[in-house]
């Protein structure tokens, strides 16, 4: 099968999440980006100590890992949980792979190959592997497409593959995902069902390990997954349409991001695998039309997707309520999926922008400061204070306000693992010529460019303070290019290239030459806060504003205001500029008198807005990001 070779030229291996065989620009691995400290290393360290750890225990105790054991035969009892837990334990295997490749640890490795294990004994003699299906007692294999869950669990086992590959391991869980991956060949390949899976995933996945293993098979079936989708084959229910599972229209001819939204993001994913493997121009052009119309028309300011918490879609254009936003977390880790996929496809500094907002707002959001609970939908809007769940109590509903340590179904707690374990394989990329820092994290990235090798140290408490300094360690005999992002809010940046320092424009500073061990160049983004006007069509926030900070959309919590003042009572003074402090902004709020609520005896009062992403964690809280303008 060579219809779709892979170009021998692609890179051996690369320990990166995302490795194009082709194209202007890759993207540094784990191996090459080591992330040493700052808020991205404080992440990575709590994934390693808390979220990981987390994750396992919780699955253990209510026996998700154990329906391996009851398919293998070494365990009795009935599946635990929905049918689609299978793929909680891989991404978790993902997390625990990419984990292994930052660094050694043999307790670790030991929890892993045992789960690796377990999984292994739960294949099928023809390479089928799961737990809610096609054994004695449950549905038949491929009975239920549209609500079964079986392809996006295949995916999810593929990419912890992928994750053991890249980290230089070609072992058990590779080749049960081979031998899984071959028997979707047979089952969904050109000879044979013309089907698809109700939940996208299977595609990006495909790709990848085709990538990954240099199998063009894998990368025929994603192609044909991509193709097959939008011809209404998937049968509907009353509240779910042929859009719900993006089956209305094919990809390539589709305008909008539309339906499920974590559906349409990890579809989008992996539409543009294909498309960059394949060269087919017009399927990523069209994807990349569809992305840039709900960035501009579908997205709220923290870059959470998806408004509506019936179906958790998308909404129409601009409907984007904070109270009701859905905007949930593996959401916005498939936006960061499709943007980063964008960023290497073009190098358009604004996808790295929204990586930025979405990471840094939408994703960080979602776990508690200590990793051992997490919010699944990230409302923008609080109104009520409510109580958190009990630490060893399992949510039912995904619309908890309050973060909580496990839930029913439980997507984001591990989709939040697997990227933190694997956040330094979206830091920076290499064009040959020259290396691109796209985020700013405290480490050093060390990379063979064409003229030989370039190693950098990055030292910054960026966003907190706005100084980014990269220092030359090593550097070949000859030009090279150091680019720096500046961000589209950063007007007035600097960048002192060790002769001098001169302004910069938003999009990305580049500075081309030799390099001396030593030499250092300086970006500085200026911090201070600034006020945000929602787009006038936004009919939910009109008259509303918001504070950002560099990267950081604050939000007003009631824990930050007198006794008995609460959200509801404040509009924000907007001719009073909120002035920095902390890693926050205070700013001057007027007292709203409404007759259906308390009388507040407060005077206008100046209050501080801290952080979107820390809200609650000092306890339940009142909260809002929009706050009206005050007349
Ligand atoms: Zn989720």
């Amino acid at each position: 099968m060579n219809d779709f070779p892979l170009p021998s030229a692609a890179p051996a291996r690369s320990a990166a999440p995302v490795a194009p065989s082709r194209g202007p620009r890759r993207a540094l691995g784990l191996d090459e980006v080591l992330i040493t400290g700052g808020l991205w290393g404080r992440w990575q360290r709590i994934n390693a100590e808390a979220v990981i750890a987390h994750c396992l225990e919780w699955m253990e105790r209510i026996g998700w890992v154990a329906n391996f054991d009851r398919v293998a035969g070494t365990a009795s009892g009935d599946h635990a949980g929905i049918e689609f837990v299978d793929s909680e334990v891989y991404k978790l295997m993902e997390a625990m792979a990419w984990e292994l490749g930052r660094r050694a640890d043999p307790s670790l490795e030991t929890r892993f190959l045992s789960l690796v294990d377990r999984v292994a004994a739960a294949q099928d003699a023809d390479g089928y592997l799961h737990t809610s299906f096609g054994h004695p007692g449950q549905r038949a294999r491929y009975s239920d497409l549209e609500w079964g869950h079986e392809l996006y669990c295949f995916g999810h086992l593929l990419q912890a593959a992928v994750a053991r590959l890249r980290t230089g391991h070609d072992d058990v869980l590779v080749a049960v995902a081979r031998r899984l991956a071959d028997h979707l060949w047979l089952e969904f390949g050109p000879d044979g069902r013309e089907a698809i899976c109700g939940h996208a995933e299977v595609e990006v996945a495909l790709a990848e390990f085709a990538r990954a293993t240099g199998d063009a098979r894998y990368l025929e079936l994603a192609r044909l997954f991509i193709e097959r989708r939008g011809h209404r084959t998937l049968r509907t229910t009353l509240f779910q349409g042929s859009d719900y599972f993006q089956d209305d229209v094919p990809v390539r001819d589709a305008e909008v991001l539309r339906g499920h939204a974590v559906r349409a993001l990890y579809l989008s994913a992996g539409a543009l695998d294909v498309a960059a493997e394949t060269g087919d121009e017009q399927l990523a052009d069209a994807v990349e039309a569809q992305y840039r119309r709900a960035l501009d028309r579908r997205s709220y300011l923290t870059g959470g997707m998806g408004s509506h918490h019936q179906n958790e879609e998308f909404g129409d254009d601009y409907e984007l309520p904070a109270d009701r936003a859905y905007a949930e977390t593996c959401a916005a880790i498939g936006s960061v999926m499709v943007a980063w996929r964008l960023l290497l496809r073009t190098g358009d500094p604004l996808y790295a922008d929204q990586i930025e907002r979405t990471l840094l707002n939408a994703v960080l959001v979602s776990p508690r400061d200590d990793g051992r609970a997490f919010y699944y939908a990230n409302t923008l809007h609080q109104r009520t204070v409510t109580h958190p769940n009990a630490d060893d109590e399992l949510s039912e509903r995904a619309e908890a306000s309050m973060r909580a340590p496990w839930f029913e179904v439980s997507c984001c707690p591990t989709n939040v693992a697997r990227t933190l374990a694997s956040i330094a394989g979206y830091v920076a990329t290499t064009d040959g010529a020259g290396v691109q820092l796209h985020q700013f994290v405290e480490g050093e990235v060390r990379v063979r460019l064409d003229a030989g090798e370039l190693a950098l140290r990055i030292e910054t408490a960026y966003p907190h303070e706005g100084t980014v300094r990269v220092t030359v360690l090593e550097a070949p005999d000859a030009a090279v290019g150091i680019s720096l992002r500046v961000p589209a809010w950063a007007a007035g940046a600097t960048l002192d290239d060790g002769d001098q320092r001169t302004e910069v424009a938003p999009g990305a500073a580049t500075v081309t030459r030799g390099f001396c061990a030593g030499e250092q160049l300086v970006l500085t983004l200026p911090l201070e806060p600034r006020v945000t006007w929602p787009h006038p069509r936004m009919d939910a926030v009109r008259g509303q504003l918001a504070v950002e900070r560099g990267p950081l959309v604050l939000a007003l919590e009631d824990v930050d205001l007198p006794d008995g003042v609460d959200v509801e009572h404040v509009e924000l003074d907007a001719h009073a500029p909120p002035i920095a402090t902390g890693d926050g902004a205070e700013v001057a709020l007027r007292i709203r008198v409404d007759p259906d609520l308390p009388a507040v005896a407060a005077e206008d009062i100046r209050a501080r807005l801290r952080p979107y992403k820390d809200w609650a964690n000092r306890g339940p809280s009142t909260m809002r990001v929009w706050i009206p303008m005050a007349r």
